[in-house]
């Protein structure tokens, strides 16, 4: 067991996009680590599909690997300057 330092558990590059993308199209994904259902998206989602903007995390309760993303809801074609 690997006990080196003190270190945040990430996703691997391939399993952390998977998890972004859905959730940026509002899904909620199982873990796609460990397979548990107990990743836990913060801030919640709000349940109106009104995206917000700004640093999303989630993480899995399970096995406790991580990964923050900035949202810009970009679930519409922003117009705004
Ligand atoms: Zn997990």
């Amino acid at each position: 067991m690997e006990m080196s330092r003190r270190h945040v558990k990430e996703f691997r590059p391939d399993e952390a996009l998977g998890l972004i993308s859905a959730d940026r199209e509002g899904k909620a994904l199982p873990c796609p680590s460990c397979g548990a259902a107990t990743v836990t998206r913060s801030p919640a989602r709000p349940g109106h599909g009104h995206p917000v903007e700004g640093r999303v995390s989630l993480t899995c309760g399970t096995c406790g690997r991580v990964v923050t993303y900035i949202d810009r809801g970009s679930a519409t074609p922003a117009s705004q300057p």
